[in-house]
């Protein structure tokens, strides 16, 4: 990808950075310091909060938790949704439910949010990194599609990947800083090779591919809700899916595994104590309430960032891929190379501007070094220049 058609001068970069820190505290006037992205309560969150403090019903059962639940099916579309403590252990939850075993491989992508590996070794699989598509920032469809011809073998009803001889249980896609991947063209690889899909969508809740909502392409789908996300509950997650076994099983493993009861403690299997509390869940609702404000007023910001960046060059504005629409829950720029990732990073930072770059890549780290990959050079050609900008809900935006 070139991103000009000349070189940048060094100079024209630093002045570059001044302008792209001054513009950014237009777009948020008033505040001293801009933070990457805050939350925002001007609902009804107050109101819900207290009312399930009233109630007496402030863990991990009450009307707060059935009523998001039940909020998360409509708005999604998905016919089960069960919540959870967070993300991160509804990852665990659908990894297990899609039947991934102890010493077999997950694919996913090696730019994502360490909470994806976390969850793939929690169930005692490694990740097998597949890179990512340049303008999605999530897995790609056709690195995938070749490795799967190329590398693997179809015995039984399973994928085994050639090299490890493992089992190949899972597919996890991530829906980049909540631009939708190319769900369908994975799911179409997946099905063929007979490995379950599961959306890391996390980031992505209220983000739309053909008008369909990311998270519900898959076998099994999660969200977070923790406190930097387009919603939060200070802490939770969501586990959704269609099929009515797995749908009931999320449920009762979430739960301790209890078998309903009027008094006795049976439990039929090793559970979790993974619900999401109803002090959470009544927060939740009210966020949920404004999802759709929200998404229209972060769209707006991104409106604005887009014609600036129409004119400043020197930076390349992430928009979401065709066919799809996205939250757009953080904004991110391409910069011509490190040195200028690093400059805008150094001096947005000690101008009160909050930016950060990405994720170091999995790969990289030592707890997944020695995992199988593909070639990764798009994920090390966007690790180097990658930065996001502030992306908070504007309140007088
Ligand atoms: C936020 C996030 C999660 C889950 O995080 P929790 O903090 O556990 O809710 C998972 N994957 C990705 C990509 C994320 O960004």
């Amino acid at each position: 990808m070139s991103l000009t058609s000349q070189p940048i001068t060094e100079h024209a970069v630093s002045s570059a950075i001044v302008a792209l820190c001054q513009f950014i505290k237009e777009l948020f006037p008033g505040q001293e310091f801009i933070p990457l992205h805050e939350p925002r309560f001007v609902g009804n969150e107050r109101k819900y909060v207290l009312d399930a403090i009233d109630s007496t019903y402030v863990s991990s059962v009450g009307k707060y938790v059935d009523q998001f639940e039940a909020m998360i099916r409509d708005y999604t579309g998905a016919r089960y949704a069960v919540a959870t403590v967070n993300g991160t252990a509804a990852l665990h939850m659908a990894l297990l439910l899609a039947g991934v075993n102890r010493n077999e491989l997950v694919i996913t992508q090696p730019f994502s949010f360490i909470a994806t590996c976390n969850a793939i070794s929690y169930v005692g699989a490694s990740p097998l990194f597949v890179d990512i598509n340049k303008s999605t920032l999530g897995l790609s469809a056709d690195v995938l599609s070749d490795f799967l011809k190329n590398q693997t073998e179809f015995r039984a009803g399973n994928t085994y990947h050639r090299e490890t001889g493992k089992r190949i249980a899972a597919c996890v896609p991530m829906h980049t800083f909540g631009h939708p991947a190319e769900i369908e063209q994975i799911i179409n690889s997946c099905r063929e090779y007979a490995i379950p899909v599961i959306e890391d969508a996390a980031e992505s809740l209220g983000s739309t591919f053909g008008g369909k909502q990311t998270g519900t392409f898959g076998l099994l789908g999660t969200y977070s809700f923790n406190g930097n996300k387009t919603i939060t509950s200070g802490g939770g997650g969501m586990i959704v899916t269609d099929d009515e076994k797995l749908g009931k099983m999320a449920k009762h493993l979430t739960t301790q595994a209890k078998v309903p009861h009027r008094w006795d403690f049976v439990h039929d299997h090793i559970g979790f104590n993974y619900r999401l509390p109803n002090l959470n869940a009544a927060m939740a609702c009210a966020q949920l309430e404004q999802l759709n404000q929200f998404i229209s007023n972060k769209r707006e910001l991104t409106q604005q960032y887009k014609k600036y960046f129409e004119r400043e060059t020197a930076f390349k504005l992430i928009q979401e891929p065709a066919g799809a629409r996205s939250n757009y829950w953080l904004n991110a720029v391409l910069c011509p190379n490190r040195s200028h990732r690093d400059a805008l990073l150094a001096y947005s930072n000690d101008h009160g501007v909050m930016t950060r770059p990405a994720w170091q890549l999995m790969h990289r780290l030592d707890m997944f070094k020695d995992c199988p990959r593909t070639d990764l050079p798009v994920a090390e050609w966007i690790e180097e220049r990658l930065v996001n900008i502030p992306s908070s809900v504007r309140v007088n935006g």
